[in-house]
């Protein structure tokens, strides 16, 4: 008579006549696993090792310039205090003021959904933009008269607005686009995506 014990002991026998008879192929599905495992960490890891850099972690992407020809007035400060003329104090300018004069067409630097157009005395017109990729665009210092409207899908290089004599906190600094960038809703320097030599 068979009892359970010798079922189980004949049943491990078995199995390792198996692995004996099929060492070579056990051998090759674990290294593959193995392989496997090694390559998705090694991408995961690379992710990861971008994404702490900061700044332009989608690398493949380039805006287009917002203002034809523009070169930078006032840079990205992040965190370090810049002097404003027009508010007397020092301040963060997380954004970059390109040179314009008044009346300059301002395009969109990706293509993406108008989502806010805001007009008050500190910032003047500002239009908002959400793209793909967690990428958010805001062009301020603006006219009122704006080529778009809020829920508008636009093109990367189409036309949006144009840019104001001067507006609010910006004065001193005479026309000129307000050009804001974020990514994953932290503001983020916005030279990193824009094609200018003087990165
Ligand atoms: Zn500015």
């Amino acid at each position: 008579m068979i009892n359970n014990k010798d079922l189980i002991l004949s049943g491990r026998t078995k199995t390792r006549a198996w692995f004996k008879k099929n060492i070579y192929y056990v051998g090759l599905a674990v290294s593959v696993l193995v392989l496997g495992l090694a390559i998705t960490l090694t991408v995961v890891l690379k992710n990861i090792d971008t994404k702490e850099v900061g700044g332009n972690e989608n690398t493949a992407i380039v805006f287009a310039m917002p203002i034809e020809n523009a070169t930078i007035l006032t840079a990205y400060s992040g965190n370090t205090l810049i002097y404003s003329e027009t508010l007397g104090h020092w301040e963060a300018h997380k954004a970059v003021d390109l040179q314009a004069t008044e009346g300059a067409e301002v395009v969109s630097a990706l293509s993406g959904t108008v989502t806010s157009i805001t007009t008050n005395l500190l910032e003047g017109t500002r239009i908002t933009i959400t793209h793909e990729d967690g990428l958010i665009t805001i062009y301020g210092s603006l006219s009122t008269s704006v080529e778009v409207a809020v829920g508008d899908a636009v093109t990367k290089g189409e036309l949006i607005g144009y840019v104001a004599n001067s507006a609010g906190t910006e004065t001193a600094m005479g026309a000129h686009l307000h050009f804001e960038v974020l990514l994953n809703g932290i503001k983020t320097d916005p030279t990193a995506y824009l094609p200018i030599s003087d990165k």
